[in-house]
């Protein structure tokens, strides 16, 4: 009997179809040839090299940096009736020696491997030994009971930890090269969420993938709602976020700094959130038991500095939100991008504010990269600005960073929700710049904005700024909105924090055309708190999401706990047992037959003969009468 992709899908898997490329990549591979493929997160990378995997005899080997997360792939597996099995520095001796023998004997469809363990001379002899018993060629299922020795694939996952440049960079990737060398014949799938090109040649280039074809899928997150709100009690406006959107779902809150993650972290915690702190400053048990308790229970909040999430492999995260600036788009891309893998709704909200740019531009100053790296830094912090002030649909200036068209008026971001009017500044942009020149070059804003607005201060009294031709001429506008234009003037680098005068502000050369009246200031003009508040009652109303909807209602509550039972006894994850998206179907549809409940994604065969009965069950209880 011969089994199709389709028919893998469906019936392991419990999908209906394929999405965007996946199909393509597998009929690739399943037929011998090489793959680089790029998928943003969420996308369905796994799928395309373990269908292939199943489709060919023998073992496909998937290498993984992850070791953190290798249980709970295989755990994953395991419950969809694929023989699976990893080796790492976790386990023991005698566990390792029981996973070779069933490799030995054929009895392994999927490998996770750390690389490290891969490259020692002992596994590579182990390989060589399976490598001499792959039998030629066949279209011959793997899938389900029977021996069938051999390597089917070699699977190299987070592919972009060869890169250098990229702070995911594993010496040891560099040495995978071996596998094309040792084995010419075994088809190899390189995998990645990185998407610039620079990286995409690297990983050509260091794992020999020069004869590889390349799928490139669309890097939109349709389902990423993305939002920047302008800091002004950044700690309160989290939590008016948390309360009026996610009230129980589990999120990631980054924070730039250690201290911070466990200040907000506890902060949360005291007014009821189940928020727990994660950076690389703990002890491993500290991060791996948080780390645990985010993927195993639910509605955990994650408030971690950039250390934690790499393949954090949670399909419902419901949030990222950024309480500090990221340090690049491709940094804001990767963490908002942990959001929402299951394709539904799910917020990526940053707050943000004029202190963000000036500490941030001080780190990059400071550090002590040689020159060429901070300009380059310099660039990407730049451009990470731009985007956070921009007026335009956030899905187009993400895609557009990285090279990739999109229509705009995407609906699902602040700017096409609410759209936001630029307006000429230009007047008071010289009024902002001759304030700063008059004074020497040496406040920070708060005196600056007391200036403009004619305030008499000590702080005025003591240097006489009362009688600069600035003072007072600024009342059109209110102290929110000269902050708002003070941000964007050094957001846009026309000002910049003088470090040795305590971050007070200087001017950059580029601010000489404005205030020669050469050039014109365009600035966005920024919601006003009042009303925003206002609107945001009406927003959230209208946004309920299908997941906070279900979360009145009480067959919701069941399949939860249902599936957390069932979680529970086996020590697995929840979504390992069944995805939310699944669970929502069977809250929609309420199937009343196995045959019922098979229709629906997510369920596939062996789903359906452990779990149906139970949550049929589940659903008969809840029914009214
Ligand atoms: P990636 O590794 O690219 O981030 P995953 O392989 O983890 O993505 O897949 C993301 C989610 O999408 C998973 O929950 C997976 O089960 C689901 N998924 C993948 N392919 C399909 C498909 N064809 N139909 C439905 N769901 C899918
Ligand atoms: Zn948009």
């Amino acid at each position: 009997m011969t089994l199709s992709p389709q028919q893998i899908l469906r019936d392991v898997f419990g999908y209906p179809a394929f999405r965007g490329e996946q199909q393509a990549v597998v009929e690739h591979i399943a037929a011998g040839g090489d793959a680089l493929v790029l998928m943003p997160t969420g996308g369905g990378k796994s799928l395309c090299y373990q269908i292939p995997a199943l489709l060919r005899p023998g073992v496909g080997i998937v290498v993984s940096p992850l070791i953190a997360l290798m249980q709970d792939q295989v755990d994953a597996l395991c419950q969809l009736g694929v023989r699976a099995a990893f080796l790492n520095s976790s386990i023991s001796a005698a566990a390792a020696h029981a996973v070779q023998q069933q490799l030995l004997r054929g009895e392994l469809d999927l490998l996770y491997v750390a690389p490290e363990r891969l490259l020692m001379p002992g596994f590579l002899a182990l390989l060589d030994q399976l490598h001499a018993n792959t039998p030629a060629p066949q279209p011959s299922p793997s899938m389900g009971e029977g021996a069938h020795p051999g390597i089917a694939l070699f699977a190299i996952d987070e592919a972009h930890c060869v890169s250098q440049w990229g702070h995911d960079f594993r010496p040891e990737y560099r040495a995978l090269t071996v596998l094309h060398q040792r084995f010419p014949a075994v088809p190899r799938i390189a995998l990645t969420a990185t998407a610039d090109a620079p990286t995409r040649g690297e990983i050509v280039e260091r794992l020999a993938l020069q004869q590889a074809r390349q799928f490139v899928s669309s890097f939109d997150r349709a389902n990423i709602r993305y939002r920047v709100t302008q800091k002004n009690n950044a700690r309160r406006q989290l939590q008016e976020f948390l309360e009026s959107e996610h009230r129980n779902d589990a999120g990631i809150v980054y924070c730039l700094s250690r201290k911070k993650v466990e200040e907000t972290a506890a902060w949360l915690q005291q007014r009821g959130w189940d928020a727990l702190p994660y950076h690389a400053g703990l002890d491993a048990a500290t991060r791996s038991n948080n780390q645990r308790r985010f993927l195993r229970e639910e509605g955990v909040v994650m408030v971690a500095t950039v250390a934690f999430g790499m393949g954090i492999d949670k399909p419902n995260v419901r949030f990222v939100a950024h309480l500090d600036l990221p340090k690049s788009m491709e940094g804001y891309y990767q963490e908002t991008g942990r959001a929402g893998r299951d394709g539904l709704p799910a917020n990526a909200w940053l707050a943000y504010g004029l202190g963000d740019v000036v500490a941030m531009r001080q780190l990059l100053d400071t550090g002590d990269a040689p020159e060429e790296r901070k300009r380059l830094e310099k660039r990407k912090l730049d451009a990470l600005l731009g985007y956070c002030e921009s007026t335009a649909c956030r899905h187009q200036t993400i895609l557009r960073y990285f090279g990739e068209d999109h229509p705009g008026g995407c609906g699902a971001c602040d700017n096409c929700l609410e759209p936001v009017n630029n307006w000429d500044a230009t007047e008071a942009a010289q009024m902002a710049l001759s304030c700063v020149y008059r004074t020497g070059q040496r406040f920070g804003t708060g005196h600056l904005i007391d200036i403009l607005l004619g305030k008499t201060t000590a702080r005025i009294g003591q240097f006489n700024h009362q009688r600069l031709s600035t003072f007072g001429i600024g009342k059109e506008l209110s102290a929110a909105q000269w902050s708002s234009v003070y941000r964007q003037l050094v957001a846009s680098g026309l000002l910049e924090a003088d470090i040795e005068a305590y971050g007070g502000l200087k001017l950059t050369a580029a601010a000489r055309p404005i205030l020669r009246g050469e050039q014109s200031v365009w600035l966005r003009r920024d919601a006003d708190p009042v009303k925003r508040k206002a609107d945001r009652a009406e927003r959230t109303a209208k946004a309920r999401e299908p997941v906070a909807a279900a979360h009145d209602d009480p067959l919701w509550l069941a399949l939860k706990a249902r599936r957390m039972e069932l979680a529970r006894e086996q020590g697995v994850p929840p979504y390992v047992i069944f995805h939310d998206s699944t669970l929502l179907g069977i809250l929609k549809q309420r199937p009343a037959t196995l045959d019922e409940l098979a229709q629906l994604s997510g369920v596939g065969q062996a789903k359906l003969v452990r779990y149906g009965e139970a949550f049929l069950q589940v659903v008969r209880d809840a029914a009214p009468g």
